[in-house]
């Protein structure tokens, strides 16, 4: 079946059809986060763009990779971590990371943040800081911001 020409949002940031998802398999790298994919790779044009609701006091593992994103915060507030800047977030901003590039979404802690973000959908897989990673982040600015 293609893909719905329309899709109504059943309530605020809920969509008919779109399931929640689990935001990575396993892992405690990340806290109170769900992953909802909008548009997926049966839309055809080599990204999918996925809603995340990251809950009040939560976080978003902190990774890179070789993949970009391209993210708008959509409801809530928080920050996120971009390399070694941690930028604090207005809805509809725009952010981009670049690839091989360190970030991180925190919620605020009375606030969830709910953010759009495309990425390619032949992608690699995100890396993990390594111990000597965390070493130099915890030198830098994004020092009190990271959670792992
Ligand atoms: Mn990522």
């Amino acid at each position: 079946m293609p893909p719905a020409a329309h899709v109504s949002q059943s309530t605020p940031f809920r969509w008919s059809g779109i399931d929640e998802l689990v935001y990575k398999d396993g892992g405690t790298t990340f806290r109170d986060v769900t992953r909802r994919v909008l548009f997926g790779e049966e839309h055809g044009n080599g990204v999918e763009v996925r809603y995340f609701e990251i809950a009040a006091g939560g976080h978003t593992t902190l990774e890179r990779h070789g993949h970009t994103h391209s993210v708008m915060p959509l409801t809530g507030a928080g920050r996120c971590l971009v390399g070694e800047t941690v930028y604090r977030l207005a809805l509809h901003d725009l952010v981009y990371v670049p690839e091989w590039t360190w970030h991180q979404f925190r919620a605020d802690e009375d606030a969830p943040l709910g953010i759009l973000c495309v990425v390619r959908v032949d992608r690699d897989r995100p890396t993990l800081p390594t111990q000597s990673d965390l070493a130099a982040l915890r030198r830098s600015p994004a020092a009190e911001f990271i959670r792992v």
